[in-house]
């Protein structure tokens, strides 16, 4: 038995399922998740010695690679001077000025400590603002597990089957709106029947939890009419998309500017930290400036905001988004001329440094339901073909993929000639 195994047996006496996070667990691929002992640049490092080449990334966070020494250093500095202040300190205004000037519909920043955090507090405050109590939200986006957005949610509940969970009184999900993502006319119906009662869209710009699906063009568009039309708050989630499709995120790819938008993953370099702001009318309806609540002992954490910092001002420099997408694009080239050659029918969708590939002959998918209908057989043989390989993929099938900066040329080769192997293995 591995050590990964004997671990995992261990785990599952004290740790529910053995993990901290339900898609950690490898349940939908089967077989026993991964330990992993440490990470450094393009690489994780498990506990029997075995290297992997990652395209998770911490589920994003790690676009400059694993390790990063200017990450680190801010991190090892900053903790010199204390863990938590539980106080204000000078690093927050840091991180609001240079959200802000990245991110410019971010007038005004809060800091959290997770993406569940910056999404149930953004639409707190969009129906403390508007004085409504409706959301609507699509079907297989993912926006975190707070109670009102367990409802039709992607990533790890879609994985595990369980999009509406229990728990999740009926009370409150009454209150939550599903439509189909890139379908405007839905929309369109929905808000022409309860546009009145509707507080605001949250909207994943680029979908990234029923794998990585792209908006059709208007969609995006269409969603910031209707909330101007409706006096709705349009709500963009950024976690994920937040300096990982563009340095200014997904908006700033779309050109469309959302009231108030979401972050995650990237901003805290690899530290615990979410952020949500936007509009100024609005951010000042938040405590203590406005009525509606809101709070966090180790909001604004002076190592998490080192950390992040130090990430945005890496990410900042030069020429870092031309190299990601143009690597993320040889990566799926490679992949899908691979594909093609072993005659597996597979799309392949990528926004800037955030790729999807799904097992099926359909051109175009666009929808919750396209991505459900792809061969999960044929992914749960490819993950663990090429994680025998040393290619650490998501464990799931409605995951995006992301790569970083530390990507060598290298890298990809010897991930497309694994994926060819795969490919004619299947
Ligand atoms: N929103 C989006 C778009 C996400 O992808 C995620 C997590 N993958 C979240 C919110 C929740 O973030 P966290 O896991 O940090 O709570």
């Amino acid at each position: 038995m591995s050590l990964s195994e004997t671990l995992f047996q261990r785990a599952q006496l004290t740790i529910p399922g053995g993990v901290n996070s339900p898609v950690r667990a490898f349940k939908s691929v089967g077989g026993s998740p991964v330990f992993i002992e440490r990470a450094d640049g393009a690489y994780l490092y498990d506990v029997d010695g075995k290297r992997y080449i990652d395209y998770i990334g911490s589920w994003g966070p790690m676009l400059l690679g694993h390790n990063h020494p200017a990450i680190r250093d801010a991190v090892i500095k900053a903790a010199a001077n204390g863990l938590s202040f539980g106080a204000p300190c000078p690093a927050e205004i840091d991180m609001a000025e240079k959200v802000a000037q990245l991110v410019p519909s971010m007038e005004m920043v809060r800091m959290v400590s997770s993406g569940t955090e910056a999404t149930m507090s953004a639409i707190r405050l969009a129906r403390g603002y508007t004085g409504r109590d409706t959301i609507l939200k699509f079907e297989g986006c993912y926006h975190g597990h707070a109670d009102s957005l367990l409802v039709k949610a992607g990533s790890g509940a879609l994985t595990l089957g369980v999009p509406n969970s229990p728990g999740v009184p009926a009370d409150f999900a009454k209150y939550t709106l599903t439509c189909e993502f890139n379908n405007l006319a839905q929309v369109e119906q929905i808000f022409a029947e309860k546009g009145a009662d509707i507080a605001c869209i949250i909207v994943e710009p680029v979908a990234g939890n029923m794998n990585c699906i792209p908006p059709e063009p208007g969609f995006l568009e269409g969603l910031r009419r209707i909330c101007d039309q409706y006096h709705s708050v349009l709500i963009f989630d950024e976690v994920m998309t937040g300096f990982r499709v563009a340095l200014g995120g997904a908006q700033a790819v779309y050109q469309v500017t959302p009231d108030l938008t979401t972050l995650g993953k990237i901003i805290g370099g690899g530290m615990p930290v979410g952020a949500f702001g936007g509009k100024r009318a609005i951010m000042e309806q938040i405590a203590p400036l406005g009525p509606v609540y809101q709070a966090g002992t180790l909001s604004g954490n002076p190592i998490a905001m080192a950390a992040g910092l130090a990430a945005l001002t890496e990410i900042s420099k030069p020429g870092v988004y031309e190299k990601l997408t143009a690597k993320t694009s040889q990566l799926i080239t490679g992949l899908g001329n691979a594909a093609q050659q072993h005659g597996v029918p597979m799309t392949f969708n990528q926004v800037g440094g955030m790729f999807g590939f799904f097992f099926s002959s359909e051109t175009r998918v666009s929808n919750y339901q396209h991505a459900t209908q792809c061969d999960g057989d044929a992914f749960k043989r490819f993950f663990h073909l090429m994680l025998q390989q040393g290619i650490y993929l998501a464990p799931s099938a409605f995951e995006a993929g992301f790569l970083s900066l530390a990507h060598s040329d290298d890298d990809l080769a010897a991930t497309v000639d694994a994926a060819a192997k795969s490919f004619a293995a299947l």
